[in-house]
């Protein structure tokens, strides 16, 4: 009896307790409207990548916390002329919602790679920018690499660092990109100073510092611009997390982490540890208001063809490593095969929390930008 009425009292303080707020709906009646969207980008991890990866990291299928996440779907990356897609279209479409040409950063089909610029198209973060969220990028690659560089900036060439970097620091939204977290500094160097510029200029003009490390950062700067040698993804993620997650408006957060296999090795233990930090991260947000989406700019050419339980994925990777064979185009392991190259088939967008619900079936890469949209409740321009 006491204990009976003991739990319908909890019972009714819980219900209480979760009926407090109703939340906001968006327009479909269906779910809670996100406030804060986190993109996790592993470039270049394909459906084959990912099932590697557990197998790597974890010795059996299924066994990554993203393949725990409630929404799947397979997502076409390929440029308006081609079948097989590079970082530059594969990220512009996820990130503007217009599939455009191999090489070209955030702008229409109608650019010229390295010849002629194409009509700019509107990023997810300067939709952010011009609503007043907060946003952040950070990136285990040069931070004007095509990956990043299509948060932020509109080039008709992924290679031309000295125009794309400068573009950070002039939005044509809102206050620009808060947190910019990434490596790259001596290859960004290098073309900054043959564009005219450099570092110390750019970081004049604007005043705002340009900091070479993550831990050269002080704690009184809210809008980090870091452009290290290298930079630990985690720490910079979590950094980032620390500056944006009380912004009253939400924010976007734009994660890449490399997950090439040409050395399958680092590849899939970049996966391990991206998934690893993606669950982290996870602890941290609450799904109710937040939308977190996991997905590749394009696939790779990774196979495993056989391998058992028990006994390493990568058998074999410690003799290739020695042979110095690195510049071949096939890596042939024991129970792996890559190809090293870019490849055409769908790579999967898994996601969890608010307005994942949209994410299922096949459907081109520039659908990823409408759900972002439709989980924030926003139109496009
Ligand atoms: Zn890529």
């Amino acid at each position: 009896m006491g204990h009976h009425s003991c739990r319908t009292l909890f019972a009714a303080a819980l219900s209480a307790a979760l009926f407090v707020a109703p939340p906001a709906f968006a327009d479909d009646g269906q779910a809670p409207r996100a406030k804060n969207v986190i993109v996790f980008l592993a470039d270049a991890a394909g459906v084959a990548t990912l099932n590697a990866a557990s197998l790597h990291g974890h010795g059996e299928p299924l066994k990554l916390h993203i393949q725990q996440w409630p929404h799947l779907g397979l997502s076409d990356t390929s440029p308006v002329d081609r079948f097989v897609s590079d970082s530059a279209n594969g990220m512009s479409s996820i990130m503007t919602g217009v599939r455009t040409r191999n090489g070209v950063i955030s702008q229409g089909p109608d650019a010229v790679r390295g010849e002629k610029d194409g009509t700019p198209a509107k990023t997810l973060l300067e939709y952010a920018e011009e609503r007043g969220l907060r946003t952040g990028v950070v990136s285990s690659q040069s931070i004007a690499d095509a990956t990043p560089a299509a948060t932020y900036a509109h080039a008709n060439d992924r290679r031309n660092f000295g125009a794309i970097f400068p573009q950070a620091f002039t939005p044509r939204y809102g206050d620009g990109v808060d947190v910019l977290l990434g490596a790259g500094r001596e290859r960004i160097g290098t073309a900054l100073a043959a564009a005219g510029t450099g570092f110390d200029a750019l970081a004049d003009a604007h005043k705002r510092p340009i900091y070479a490390s993550l831990d050269s950062v002080p704690a009184s700067d809210a809008r980090p611009v870091v452009v290290a040698d290298g930079i630990d993804v985690r720490a910079a993620t979590l950094k980032a997390l620390d500056l944006l997650e009380d912004s009253p408006q939400g924010y976007l957060l734009v994660v890449e982490w490399d997950a090439h296999t040409d050395d399958v090795r680092k590849g899939l233990q970049n996966v391990v540890d991206f998934d690893r930090l993606v669950a982290e991260v996870e602890q941290r947000v609450d799904l109710d208001d937040t939308l977190m989406l996991f997905t590749a700019d394009h696939s790779f050419g990774l196979q495993v063809d056989g391998g058992q339980r028990g006994t390493p994925l990568l058998e074999g990777y410690e003799s290739w490593k020695a042979s110095g064979s690195d510049d071949d185009d096939l890596v042939r392991l024991d129970h792996v095969l890559v190809n090293r190259t870019h490849t055409a088939e769908e790579v999967v967008a898994l996601a969890t929390g608010a307005g994942a619900h949209r994410v299922r079936g096949y459907f081109p890469a520039t659908y990823l930008f409408q759900v972002v949209l439709d989980a924030w409740g926003w139109k496009a321009d």
